[in-house]
């Protein structure tokens, strides 16, 4: 029975989607904003719109991309972790997850890099994931919108 969070589309796509937490992660870290409240992941491009209070710079931008192309590079190895709601509430954002989610979760790690609540797919080394590139950031009345793709 699945048990967690899904808010992901059907169509997933394990590289992507893993580059997805990773892109997640870093601007998370930047910018101290929540995680992205919509993702829709795509083999060609993907995006994800998160709650930010101003809009990156095309230097802060750079950054990101070569961040994300940074950790992607250290061939992390992707782990997931069985923990019951009340330890995952403590270290993780669990205001998207659904009432009927369960009384545990899967954690996905990304090396030590990332960790969340997800039931997505994913690659299980992150060399398995192309470097990315970011297509374009929109800033609109607190949303950011990242567009991405793979290089290759
Ligand atoms: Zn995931």
């Amino acid at each position: 029975m699945e048990n967690a969070l899904n808010t992901h589309n059907k169509e997933e796509y394990p590289p992507m989607h893993t580059c997805e937490h990773i892109l997640n992660g870093t601007i998370v870290r930047m910018f101290g904003c929540p995680r992205a409240f919509t993702t829709h992941i795509e083999r060609k491009k993907s995006k994800i719109d998160l709650h930010c209070d101003r809009a990156p710079t095309p230097e802060e931008l750079r950054r990101i991309e070569e961040t994300v192309n940074e950790v992607i590079a250290r061939e992390l190895d992707v782990t997931e972790e069985i923990v019951s709601r009340t330890e995952a509430a403590d270290l993780y954002d669990l205001s998207r997850l659904p009432e009927e989610a369960g009384e545990t979760l899967r954690i996905v790690h990304v090396g030590d890099y990332d960790a969340c609540p997800c039931i997505g797919q994913h690659v299980s080394n992150t060399r398995e994931i192309p470097p990315m590139r970011i297509v374009s950031a929109d800033w609109n009345e607190g949303v950011l919108r990242v567009r991405f793709k793979f290089r290759t």
